[in-house]
């Protein structure tokens, strides 16, 4: 695959993270217009709800855009996904007889405001990051051993999806319980130690029913495509709470996703397998094609006020140990349904030196070792005005598959009225 020519011609350039290759999903306004579905194309967005109602598309008996997410596309499965994507790239080539009625539905991006591009069924989060499970190993229970089930199992949690919002929403510092461990009793107040995990989101389109079960193949078959995440966490919150049942308040408050939809479709060409087994998976999660992906993601900080952003991590998701497919699987092949619109978080995905983790947690190993940004500031965990940006691009011959930025500042916690 090389880069694909478009008649927009700002697609057409090596580093561009959206060429006619990409065409991601996400829904957008501007000005006083309501939200509805786009396209991305170069600097550039199709706006779907006006390409449907001209006719420049149309997906069957059925109106899938006048809704402002894409939840409608997703659930009637990957037919009509793939016949969507093949009428959208006729329509984008270097050319096509739909230029002349395209170019009259694009709307520049700069123009435009993100919203959710799709609405979130469930949130499940899982904990598939070899180095960042030892990590924590080390840091919490001082040996990087994984736990016994960790080489067995993708180990998750069910999230809340209530909290999870597109890139740009600030995200305020939560209040909780916490307790220091050398502290008598446990207090209430502010999270201290405020945290990122980079992590890929995984888009599920199309269900399955309560009590059925699925191959990794039907999983794979069920995912829509991918979005950047940032699974926001209060570190003395988490600490607190999590024995025995996992996290809870430390995860609720927040989840930030990246604001275009990047399809399975877009990312075939990046396929990677996933690294060697210490054991055997048991069958069925066993996988007949290669369920991970070489999609390059980055980690920037920028405190409040200063104009000096810091690179703090660069890794990459193909170091997952358990693809999104597997740990779909795991998910419902007990009985448990899946929705449509559910998603999934890979888990925190960290590299095996230290410029490639993906949490604070790990980069100030727990607030031990504070690192210094270019600014000259030093940070253990996030400060209230903070902005921190995670980003993703897969690099193909001569072409890039970008996710668009996912970015989220921090607000001060509210004021605690509990203790006066
Ligand atoms: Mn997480």
């Amino acid at each position: 695959m090389t880069l694909l020519k478009s008649w927009v011609t700002s697609a057409n350039t090596a580093d561009h993270p959206f060429p006619l290759n990409n065409l991601p999903y996400g829904v957008f306004s501007t000005g006083e217009d309501d939200p509805r579905c786009g396209v991305a194309i170069g600097d550039m967005i199709l706006d779907m709800a006006q390409a449907e109602a001209t006719g420049l598309i149309t997906l069957g008996e059925t109106a899938y855009f006048d809704v402002p997410f894409w939840n409608e596309v997703m659930e009637d499965g990957p037919a009509l996904w793939s016949a969507l994507r093949k009428r959208l790239t006729a329509i984008f080539a270097e050319g096509s007889a739909d230029q002349a009625a395209a170019e009259a539905l694009l709307v520049a991006r700069a123009d435009a405001e993100l919203y959710m591009p799709f609405l979130v069924a469930e949130y499940t989060d899982f904990y598939a990051g070899r180095q960042h499970a030892e990590n924590m190993g080390a840091i919490l229970r001082g040996g990087p051993e994984l736990p016994a089930n960790w080489l067995h199992i993708p180990i998750g949690y069910n999230g809340r999806a209530s909290s999870v919002v597109v890139s740009g929403t600030p995200v305020r510092r939560p209040l909780g319980q916490m307790k220091a461990p050398d502290a008598e009793m446990p207090s209430f107040g502010p999270c201290k130690r405020l945290d990122i995990e980079l992590e890929l989101g995984a888009v599920v389109g199309t269900g399955c029913d309560v009590g059925s079960n699925i191959t990794t193949e039907q999983a794979d078959d069920m995912i829509f495509g991918y979005v950047l995440l940032n699974d926001w966490s209060a570190r003395d919150i988490q600490a607190w709470e999590y024995q025995p049942l996992g996290p809870f308040q430390g995860k609720a408050f927040g989840t930030s996703i990246s604001p275009w939809i990047v399809t399975k479709e877009a990312l075939e060409p990046f396929r990677t397998s996933v690294p060697p087994r210490d054991h055997k998976l048991l069958p069925y999660l066993t996988e007949s094609k290669p369920g991970l992906y070489d999609i390059e993601l980055e980690v920037l900080m920028q405190p409040e006020g200063s104009e000096t952003t810091t690179a703090l991590t660069k890794t990459n998701y193909s170091r997952m140990y358990y693809s999104a497919a597997q740990q779909l699987t795991h998910h419902a092949v007990g009985g448990c349904g899946m929705t449509p619109g559910d998603l999934l978080g890979s888990g925190t995905i960290s590299g095996p030196t230290k410029t490639e983790y993906g949490s604070l947690m790990e980069m100030g190993w727990a607030g031990k070792e504070p690192f210094t940004l270019d600014s000259g500031e030093q940070r253990s965990w996030l400060e209230d005005g903070d902005t921190m940006t995670l980003r993703g691009n897969a690099r193909g011959k001569g072409y890039t598959i970008g996710f668009g930025d996912c970015v989220g500042q921090i607000l001060p916690a509210l004021k605690d009225q509990f203790n006066s």
